[in-house]
C-alpha cells in the first residue's frame, strides 16, 4: 500500500473546463457588494448554489443577489421553518435554504419546477445537501479565512 501522497501540483485546476472566480472580501459589506454585482446581471433562469459552514457568509450573499435584483435585502433573512421564501423584484427571486432538510425528504423536493422557470433567480445556502446538481447552475463556495475575511469561489457548472 502506498503510503506517502506526492504533493498537488499547483497548477492543478480543481474544476477542469469550467471558468472559475475567486474573491477574497473583508467584510461582509464586501460580500454584499460582490453579490449584488452578480445580482444586478442576472437575467433570469440562473441558479446560484450556495455552499459553505454556518456564518460563512451564504445568506449576507443572497441579500446582495436580491438587492441587485431590486428586493429590499432586509426582507430576506434565513427561511427557519420554510424551505423557499419567495421575493417580487425585478426578476422573481427564490430564496431556497435546506439546512433543517432532513436527509430522507432530501429527493423530490419539487424544486425542479422552479428551476425550470426562466424568468427567475434561484438561491440554495446548503446546497451541498441537494443530491444532484441542477443543469446550468452556478457554484458559488464561501471559505472563512478570518472573522472579517472570506473567500469566495464561483464556477459554473457545465
Ligand atoms: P450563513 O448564511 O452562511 O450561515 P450568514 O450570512 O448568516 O452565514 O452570516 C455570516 C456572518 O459572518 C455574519 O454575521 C457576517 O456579519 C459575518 N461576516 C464577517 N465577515 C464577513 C464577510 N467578509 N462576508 C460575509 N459575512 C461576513
Ligand atoms: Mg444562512
Amino acid at each position: 500500500m502506498k503510503t506517502t501522497t506526492s504533493p498537488e501540483p499547483e497548477t492543478r485546476n480543481p474544476k477542469p473546463e469550467t471558468r472559475s472566480d475567486a474573491f477574497t472580501t473583508h467584510s461582509p459589506e464586501e460580500t454584499f457588494a460582490l453579490a449584488r454585482s452578480i445580482g444586478e446581471q442576472l437575467k433570469g433562469g440562473e441558479i446560484l448554489l450556495l455552499s459553505g459552514d454556518l456564518g460563512a457568509g451564504k445568506t449576507v450573499f443572497a441579500k446582495g443577489l436580491a438587492a441587485g435584483l431590486g428586493i429590499d435585502p432586509t426582507d430576506v433573512t434565513s427561511p427557519s421553518f420554510t424551505l423557499v421564501n419567495i421575493h417580487e423584484g425585478r426578476l422573481r427571486f427564490y430564496h431556497v435554504d435546506l439546512y433543517r432538510l432532513e436527509s430522507d425528504s432530501r429527493r423530490d423536493l419539487g424544486l425542479e419546477e422552479i428551476f425550470e422557470d426562466s424568468d427567475c433567480v434561484t438561491a440554495i445556502e446548503w446546497a451541498e445537501r441537494l443530491q444532484y446538481t441542477p443543469l446550468n447552475s452556478t457554484h458559488v463556495s464561501i471559505d472563512y479565512l478570518s472573522d472579517s475575511e472570506r473567500k469566495i469561489e464561483i464556477w459554473q457548472s457545465v
